[in-house]
């Protein structure tokens, strides 16, 4: 690992202006010095975010759900109002990694991690995403990569609570803008070097949920080789209202499919006005993954997309 300065400014104006060329904020330092020891990245300054108490906590009120970037995915996890009011926000947050990683990662490190593709971890391949010419996944070894969205890089995105969040219609909030998630990602044939629009100045500070409207139900499911301590193979948020037995309004995510959290609105229209049965449930996951895009290797993730989206949707009515 690279030698570097250390920051712990007071307030987001200072750790703005301590940020200068080659620094870099951090908040759990789980991706960061995860990519500082495999010298991917060599910050010449650290400006660690866990000093500005303005940054942590969660908070709901009638309109929506506040949470502050440097809370830990352990605080939302075990916070009961989230619990309640937003299942798959909560259930996503304690899917993540493991107790320990949960306990010390945050909320904001959550959404701006880098992508967990072994190419892109590896100092020795200059892959597309740092600056080379080829995205080594395509044809090389690519089981854990993107069926949706991909080209020219074929990463997932690896955020387990974006996947949540986007379901949830949720916006960031930073020093300079607000802005809805779905609009905050971006794909590969936008930008294949970033997976959002955050300036290099600017801090997530906030990540706001709207109220969900009264009869939405959620849920979200992620599928793993093993249950704890990895990555998925497979996520899935729903929130779905029904009135009088029917779906009247329904959002449905996929992580670990895309470059991005991947709304699967062939799925949505599928199920809207609806009743909810386990037959309607089989059906949007078959429209869920209708035009799909496998790889040599990840040609599985499309019956396990197609099942988990299914039984997401059954899943709501017991949230
Ligand atoms: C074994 C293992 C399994 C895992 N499984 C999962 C999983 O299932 N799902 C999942 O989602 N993750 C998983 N992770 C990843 C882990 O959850 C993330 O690395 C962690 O959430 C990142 O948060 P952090 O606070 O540590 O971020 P940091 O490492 O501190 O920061 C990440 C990046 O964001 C920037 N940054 C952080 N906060 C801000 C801010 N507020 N404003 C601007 N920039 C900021 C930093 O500069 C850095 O580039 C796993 C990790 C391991 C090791």
């Amino acid at each position: 690992m690279n030698r570097f300065e250390y920051a712990s400014p007071q307030s987001v104006d200072q750790a703005i202006a301590s940020m200068n060329d080659g620094a870099a904020f951090k908040a759990g330092g789980i991706d960061l010095l995860d990519r500082m020891k495999e010298g991917v990245v060599r910050p010449s300054r650290l400006v660690d975010l866990h000093g500005i108490k303005d940054l942590r906590g969660i908070k709901l009120d009638d309109k929506q759900l506040t949470i502050g970037a440097t809370t830990t995915l352990a605080e939302l996890a075990a916070n009961g109002a989230v619990r309640e009011q937003l299942a798959a926000l909560a259930q996503a947050a304690s899917s993540a990694a493991n107790p320990q990683i949960r306990n010390v990662a945050t909320c904001g490190g959550n959404l701006l991690q880098r992508p967990r593709c072994w190419y892109f971890r590896t100092a020795e391949f200059k892959c597309l995403k740092k600056g080379g010419a080829t995205c080594f996944a395509q044809k090389g070894e690519n089981k854990y990569h993107a069926i949706f969205g991909g080209g020219p890089s074929y990463i997932v995105h690896p955020s387990t609570l974006a996947t949540a969040l986007v379901a949830l219609d949720g916006r960031i909030k930073t020093n300079k803008r607000e802005l809805a998630l779905k609009d905050f990602f971006t794909l590969p044939s936008a930008d294949y070097e970033k997976e959002n629009v955050l300036a290099d100045d600017e801090i997530i500070t906030h990540i706001l949920v709207p109220r969900p409207a009264p009869g939405t139900r959620t849920h979200f499911l992620s599928i793993k080789e093993r249950q704890v301590y990895d990555w998925p193979l497979a996520e899935v948020a729903v929130a779905l209202r029904a009135e009088g037995g029917k779906c009247k309004a329904v959002s449905i995510v996929l992580g670990a499919a895309a470059p991005i959290p991947w709304r699967a609105k062939k799925a949505e229209l599928a199920l809207i006005g609806k009743s909810i049965t386990g037959e309607t449930a089989r059906d949007a996951g078959r429209a869920a993954v209708d035009g799909a895009k496998p790889l040599a290797q990840n040609g599985y993730k499309i019956p396990l997309f197609e099942a988990t989206v299914a039984r997401a949707i059954m899943n709501t009515g017991r949230s």
